[in-house]
C-alpha cells in the first residue's frame, strides 16, 4: 500500500505509522459526563468495514500528520490531505 503525502508524493505505507481513527472528535471537557465520553472517545472504537478517516503520521519522511480517506476493504485510497487543514471542521 502507498500514501500520497501531500508534501513528499507517493510514498510506502512502511514509513508511515498509523495514528488513529480520524474521525473521532475531541469532547467537551465542561460537559458534566465528560469522564464517560473521554473514556469513550479514547478507548471505544468502530471497526468499519468500508471507508474510514484515519491519521497517519510520516515517521520516516516529512514528519507531517496526514489526513487519509481509505477504503478498508479494499486499501484504496480516496484521498489524503494534512492533518492541519481540518482544523475548523
Ligand atoms: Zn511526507
Amino acid at each position: 500500500m502507498r500514501i500520497d503525502c501531500p508534501h513528499c508524493g507517493s510514498r510506502d505505507i512502511q514509513e508511515f505509522v498509523y495514528r488513529g481513527d480520524a474521525s473521532v472528535l475531541r469532547p467537551d471537557p465542561e460537559r458534566e459526563d465528560a469522564l464517560a465520553r473521554f473514556v469513550e472517545a479514547v478507548h471505544l472504537r468502530a471497526n468499519p468495514a468500508g471507508r474510514h478517516i484515519e491519521h497517519w503520521y510520516h515517521a520516516g519522511g516529512c514528519r507531517a500528520w496526514v489526513r487519509v480517506e481509505r477504503d478498508t476493504l479494499t486499501h484504496e485510497i480516496e484521498s489524503a490531505t494534512f492533518a492541519s487543514e481540518e482544523i475548523g471542521r
